[in-house]
């Protein structure tokens, strides 16, 4: 009677553990399904990079840029809208993990997170009203000149430095791009410093309104960034950036927005 129990204990005690281990298999093979979903920040008055579709939605270059890397890589994005100023904090403080915003490289931001490789080409421009004929260039800048940039940016930098140095009146630190021509066509400001394949884009679309004067200051080159330390995203970034470069995704879309291809002469 005894070794019957003994022996059914036995038997239930391996169904137990049978099940478990099935249990088990079946919980990792589905968690090895399951795609990671990062949040990725942005500032949409930048376009062809970042801006928005007529719903509404995030669109550009760099958000299609990033869709393009995760597919290759298998992961999924949500896109988040912010002020340019915001999108490092909001790396910092793991509110999001990719910051995609034409956003280049420099020392100051490389302490806060980590850059990818860069994937676009840029430099700070002078844009003022196609009519202007006082303004040259930055050098024609006068003390009494107000200049308009975006808040958190390279030209915000420029423009207070310009003002620093007493060659314009006032630096206009303004949240988005647009609002930074709302107030040149308005004759608010005398100038915008814009990131030049920006002012390009917005002059090819409002022809007739607006033109770049002088030569292009500051080389600048984009890179997406992530977390200081999360070496992880970063490697998948760049490799699904080197895998989108060769197989022509990324021509395709430099294309499709009208920008240069820094890779072009490499492919
Ligand atoms: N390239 C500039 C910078 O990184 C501006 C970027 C932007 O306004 N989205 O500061």
């Amino acid at each position: 009677m005894k070794k019957n129990l003994a022996m059914k204990l036995a038997v239930l005690g391996l169904c137990v553990v049978t099940a478990f281990a099935f249990t088990a298999c079946g919980s990792s093979s589905s968690s090895k399904k399951t795609t990671k979903t990062y949040t990725v920040v942005t500032e949409p008055t930048f376009p062809p990079y970042d801006t928005t579709d007529k719903d509404g939605n995030l669109d550009g270059f760099d958000m299609d840029m990033v869709k393009a890397i995760a597919k290759d890589q298998g992961f999924k994005v949500k896109f988040k809208s912010m002020e340019f100023q915001s999108l490092i904090p909001a790396i910092q403080a793991g509110n999001a993990d990719i910051i995609a915003a034409g956003m280049n490289v420099d020392k100051e931001r490389s302490k806060k997170v980590d850059f990818t490789n860069t994937y676009s080409d840029s430099g700070l421009v002078v844009m003022v009203k196609k009519d202007n004929t006082t303004i040259k260039g930055v050098d024609s800048l006068t003390s009494t000149m107000k200049v308009a940039s975006q808040t958190g940016t390279s030209g915000a930098t420029e423009c207070k430095d310009l003002q620093k140095e007493g060659k314009i009146s006032e630096a206009v630190i303004l949240d988005g791009f647009d609002t930074c021509i709302m107030q040149l066509q308005n004759g608010d400001v005398n100038a915008v410093i814009i990131d030049k394949p920006v002012a390009q884009n917005y002059i090819q679309k409002h022809s007739g309104k607006f033109k770049i004067v002088g030569k292009t200051m500051d080389a600048e080159s984009y890179a997406m960034a992530v977390k200081k330390g999360n070496t992880a995203l970063k490697k998948q970034l760049n490799q699904g950036l080197k895998n989108i470069i060769k197989d022509g995704t990324f021509q395709k879309l430099c294309d499709k927005w009208g920008i240069g291809n820094k890779f072009a002469s490499t492919n």
